[in-house]
């Protein structure tokens, strides 16, 4: 019985989608789009599934926003919540400790990439790379350098939508508004290669022009930056751009050379999503902080960490009086329950070997993808491991954009629900995202759908 999924009458449904429609106001959301789009309200999961309120199931195909990894009631997951709760739901990290925050923080230490060992929790990501900038402010204030308190961030950048956060955001759609009430940060333009900044040809002769550009964007103001923040490999919200091989160890240098830190921001790439544990394994990179929230808990609970090094947690320990305290916090920090739910996870990326078994399914994604460069106003296609950006466009061969709002990508998508599978888009681009156990007849059936739903919708 406990498998069931909830059954509701045609006026409880009737009820709850009136109120989601009119009390409820979704991120990210146009809502007068949502109102007239009659949107499923999940009830219950299982699996890589999902199941409305009316009975209907769904492919997860985006991890239900990117967090989800071994599925949905995982019951290794599902216990050790339960198990904790018979312990106790929730304590502060103000002034005292907790017995599961200290478990995972031996952890993320044990695991994350070398140096990392301090960690400051915190509930979500934005909220994590907050605590990543004001730490780098703070450490070159505490150490002697108050003039280093700039950052440098990237065009198409997302790190989150607290106003800390969009101040290194480099979306135009997103984060343009808040100009005004963000302290903006240094910014040079990304590695988008199908629509290169500098011109270049693409991927296949490239002159590495933006490997030259950041060189030249720190040297001329390292005197005043505190730190850079990158999202390593991929920068996903932008559209899910990859960066060329060998830049995040390029980034990595310049900070050494010029004394900068280095902030990588692994909030979506966090927990095996590219296929390494950590994005900045690809390059044998290590941040001096670096953020993980989204899939910590297995997409079980909001959970955020935020790592660094001996040398940063250092210059803040000294006497009270001294005022080199961190003043930062938050109510939940250091959760037990969500806390014990990482620790569930992190044992299940061993015991369940999620890494070795996802490698390949990467690669047969990686194949299943390639048949879409023959679809019609497919412009490019991008991935890095289990993130995957497919680019839509009007015209392949200028690479001219639809017009905004004929809203392609939203076309795309609710066409793929229609037929079962729940996918999001990024303007016009659409991601895939599957959480990292789906078994290889989900995931053709994904990239099937999906490649029926743009020859449908897309033209
Ligand atoms: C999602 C995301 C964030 C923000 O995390 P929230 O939990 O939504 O606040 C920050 N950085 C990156 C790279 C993300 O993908």
């Amino acid at each position: 019985m406990d498998k069931m999924p909830p059954v509701y009458s045609p006026e409880e449904i009737d009820r709850l989608k009136k109120s989601d429609r009119t009390l409820i106001w979704h991120p990210f959301t146009q809502m007068k789009e949502y109102a007239g789009e009659d949107a499923p309200i999940i009830a219950a999961g299982e699996g890589c599934y999902l199941t409305d309120i009316s009975g209907r199931r769904y492919l997860d195909g985006i991890s239900s926003l990117w967090v989800t990894v071994h599925g949905h009631r995982v019951p290794a997951l599902d216990r050790a919540i339960q198990e904790q709760l018979r312990k106790i739901a929730h304590s502060t990290l103000l002034g005292l400790g907790n017995v599961p925050s200290i478990l995972l923080a031996e952890r993320l230490v044990e695991i994350a990439p070398s140096g990392l060992e301090r960690v400051f929790y915190s509930d979500n990501g934005s909220t994590g790379v907050e605590i990543a900038l004001k730490i780098a402010f703070q450490y070159w204030h505490n150490t002697g350098v108050p003039e280093k308190k700039r950052f440098l961030s990237f065009y198409n950048a997302y790190h989150g939508d607290t106003l800390g956060a969009v101040g290194v955001g480099g979306s135009e759609l997103f984060h343009s508004i808040y100009g005004p009430l963000v302290v903006s940060s240094l910014k040079v333009p990304s590695a988008y290669c199908y629509r290169c900044p500098y011109g270049g040809p693409g991927p296949q002769e490239c002159g590495r022009e933006c490997f030259d550009a950041v060189t030249r964007m720190i040297d001329r103001h390292a005197g005043e930056l505190a730190a850079v923040i990158i999202e390593p490999v991929i920068q996903g919200a932008a559209g899910m751009l990859t960066w060329p091989q060998g830049y995040l160890s390029h980034l990595r240098k310049l900070c050494d050379t010029y004394g900068i830190l280095l902030i990588a921001d692994e909030v979506a790439t966090g927990f095996g999503r590219t296929g390494r544990l950590f994005a900045c394994e690809h390059e044998g990179v290590s941040p001096d902080l670096m953020v993980v929230a989204k899939g910590i808990t297995g997409g079980y609970l909001p959970l955020a960490a935020t790592l660094t090094s001996k040398r940063i947690f250092d210059a803040f320990y000294a006497e009270y009086e001294e005022l080199k305290t961190f003043f930062h916090g938050h109510t939940y920090t250091g959760n037990p329950l969500a806390c014990a739910a990482a620790l569930a996870n992190l044992s299940l990326f061993e015991e369940e070997a999620v890494l070795e078994r996802l490698r390949p399914k990467i690669k047969r994604l990686e194949e299943l993808l390639h048949d879409f460069m023959e679809l019609p106003h497919v412009g490019d296609i991008r991935q890095a491991g289990f993130m995957v950006g497919i680019e839509l466009v009007k015209d392949k061969k200028t690479k001219a954009p639809f017009p905004l709002a004929r809203r392609t990508g939203r076309r795309v998508i609710l066409k793929a629900r229609e037929k079962g599978v729940i996918i999001r888009p990024l303007g016009d681009v659409l991601v895939l995202m599957p959480p990292l156990v789906i078994p290889e007849e989900d995931l053709r059936r994904l990239c099937a759908v999906v490649a029926e739903s743009i020859r449908e919708a897309a033209g």
